[in-house]
């Protein structure tokens, strides 16, 4: 009932903004340019390269899981005000997509995915099922990079410069916080680096630091869905057959399912792993921290 209240709160506000933003440019009133990120990882990447010359600020709060996310009105009017708006692509911001609808007229807003240009993996049998999680690859963020610095650009060609330096710099940390990691998982006995999830959110990562993805309480790239009892059973004999030492869940996850996965078996719930969001304070206020915790708890979970 709530939703659909929600809804239609959304779809008046839509309409009443469509009405007064037709014909005019969204920048404010004080010429300052406003560069939205769909959500708080993007958000910092963005600000590092943005540097002093522009005030990034993130559509979703701290701690919303973008999969599941309701659009609120107040976000119409967030994305009506801004020049430049990032979004990681790949329908990952799936709530997104009826509030850009409804703003195309009018509006002279510039529109970029951080992860255009990049392949994504496929889900299995499914030709239309892509994954959107290539910020928990380090190396992938680097592509993230180069497109936000054109986009930022795009916007104020008079920040090319600083622009340009400060996604440099931001590249070789990118680039340390990639050989830190290596470093990392190479303490983690080899048939120990095995990885269970909510969802699948770490097949890129797994890929680039060697591990195997055993299985996901979840099927999919997405938290949006649930697992059938055929699927559970699969999952529960797959843990037992491999020995799997722990399932690894996002803070914002359900851990029901993966609680009755632990009931039958020795696997470890690890639920404190911050992947699709950045936490207000430690231990995720950054990107670059937010890698840094959950490599160091999968690491210790592992060894
Ligand atoms: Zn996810």
């Amino acid at each position: 009932m709530k939703k659909i209240f929600n809804t239609i709160i959304l779809t008046l506000t839509l309409a009443a903004l469509f009405l007064t933003a037709c014909g005019s440019a969204p920048t404010s009133s004080d010429n300052t340019l406003r560069v939205l990120a769909s959500t708080t990882f993007l958000a910092d990447i963005t600000q590092n390269i943005a540097g002093d010359r522009i005030k990034v600020e993130s559509l979703l709060p701290v701690g919303a899981d973008p999969h599941s996310y309701q659009a609120a009105p107040l976000d119409v009017a967030k994305i009506a005000k801004s020049n430049l708006l990032i979004l990681n692509g790949l329908e990952y911001e799936s709530f997104i997509k009826s509030l850009l609808d409804a703003q195309r007229a009018g509006s002279e807003k510039l529109t970029i995915e951080a992860t255009a240009g990049i392949s994504p993996r496929k889900e299995a049998g499914n030709e239309h099922g892509v994954d959107p999680h290539m910020w928990l690859d380090p190396n992938l963020v680097i592509t993230y990079v180069g497109n936000i610095r054109d986009g930022l650009i795009k916007i104020d060609p008079g920040g090319s410069e600083t622009y340009t330096a400060n996604a440099d710099a931001y590249i070789a940390q990118l680039k340390e916080l990639d050989t830190w990691i290596v470093g990392q998982v190479n303490t983690i006995p080899a048939d120990r680096r095995l990885l269970i999830t909510n969802h699948e959110a770490l097949g890129y990562f797994a890929e680039r630091y060697g591990f195997e993805v055993a299985g996901s309480v979840i099927p999919g790239f997405s938290s949006n869905a649930a697992p059938s009892a055929r699927e559970m059973a699969r999952l529960i004999d797959a843990v037992k057959k491999i020995n799997a030492p722990a399932i690894f869940l996002d803070t914002a996850d359900n851990n029901m399912l993966a609680q009755q996965i632990a009931d039958e078996t020795s696997v470890t719930i690890v639920s404190d792993l911050h992947l699709e969001s950045l936490t207000d304070g430690a231990p995720a206020a950054t990107y670059l921290d937010m890698m840094k915790y959950n490599v160091s708890r999968i690491v210790e979970s592992l060894k």
